[in-house]
């Protein structure tokens, strides 16, 4: 009998490497919004690829970065600590563009979790087969650093190799500094938008995920609750709309879910954002509500309200009632 594979694996990036757009064409549905502006996904989401053969949990997270903001912080909290407890770790890199600090940063961090990961393995066998030293690793093989260099549809051949080399320079350099033996690396040229390279990558994901159940029921693509996601919905729409100076203003609640009728809270910053969102005479609000209610299931009505929480992004009473 074939075994059924199961486990969890984070997807880590710099903001704006494609992570969500790659779970996302993963799973097959809109599990995780996407948007050219970087910090578009603040918490974790999840996006569950559901196989005859294999159920594998993809943890997106927000991206690593700089914190400049209480709520910034926060966000590199949740990515951080979805590298505790994952089966598989994919670093993600974009290939247009040189490798940059952030890059390094996330190289650096996946690799010392797959070290981790491996002394686990190393102690899990020793404790089994005590007096005969360590085992033969198990069928998912040794803990491997997965890295994606995302985004080839944007550059030639040529920078894809060039990009692959320049990332196995820094995971090398990394290695040396670290005095400890390389982590094994495998890689992955793929283009989230056009899907080349995905179905490899998935195969590779789930070749290295140990024995196990289901753990969320089959047909289950996320567990995202319906009210974050109405909520996440209501963001994306507002940031297709508005100019580049609100998207880290803007931050979107359900307050209300009372099925067909849900309210939505959208809180900004400043009184002045408040009317662009709204827009003239409320055309861009209407616009927003109508876009997301055509996403939701029929018969939908949906509320949206417009508040100004000064300084909300930099308040912890703020950011736990928003729920960051
Ligand atoms: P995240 O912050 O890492 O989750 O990045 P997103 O998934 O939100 O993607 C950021 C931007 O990059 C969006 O505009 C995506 O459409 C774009 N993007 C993602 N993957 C690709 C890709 O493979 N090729 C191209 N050309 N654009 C991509
Ligand atoms: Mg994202």
């Amino acid at each position: 009998m074939t075994v059924f594979r199961s486990g969890f694996v984070a997807v880590v990036g710099r903001p704006n490497v494609g992570k969500s757009t790659l779970v996302n064409a993963i799973v097959g549905t809109k599990v995780s919004i996407t948007s050219p502006r970087p910090n578009t996904t603040r918490s974790q989401v999840r996006g569950v690829l559901n196989r005859a053969d294999a159920q594998v949990v993809f943890v997106d997270t927000p991206g690593l970065h700089k914190p400049r903001t209480a709520l910034g912080e926060r966000m590199n909290e949740s990515a951080t600590s979805s590298l505790d407890d994952v089966d598989a770790v994919v670093a993600m890199v974009e290939a247009t563009g040189a490798v940059g600090p952030g890059d390094r940063m996330v190289l650096a961090q996946s690799a010392r979790r797959v070290r981790a990961m491996a002394r686990a393995a190393d102690l899990e066998r020793e404790l089994h087969h005590r007096g005969d030293g360590p085992g033969a690793p198990g069928p998912e093989g040794e803990p491997t650093l997965l890295v994606v260099v995302n985004k080839i549809d944007r550059v030639g051949g040529d920078g894809v190799l060039t990009h692959l080399m320049a990332v196995s320079d820094v995971i090398a350099a990394n290695d040396q500094d670290d005095g400890r033996s390389p982590v094994p690396v495998e890689y992955f040229p793929v283009s989230a938008t056009s899907g080349e390279g995905v179905a490899s990558l998935v195969d590779a994901v789930v070749s290295r995920m140990p024995e196990g159940p289901r753990y969320y029921p089959e047909g289950m693509v996320t567990d995202v609750a319906e009210a974050f996601w109405v909520a996440d919905l209501v963001r994306e729409e507002l940031l297709h709309r508005v100019q580049d100076e609100l998207p880290h203003s803007i931050a979107c609640r359900v307050t209300e879910w009372e099925w067909p009728r849900v309210r939505c809270e959208i809180l900004v910053e400043r009184d002045s954002q408040k009317g662009i969102v709204i827009g003239k005479g409320g055309a861009t609000l209407k616009e927003v509500g109508t876009a997301v209610r055509r996403q939701m299931p029929d018969g939908a009505y949906l509320e949206l309200f417009v508040r100004v929480e000064k300084r909300w992004q930099h308040r912890e009473d703020s950011l736990d009632r928003l729920g960051f």
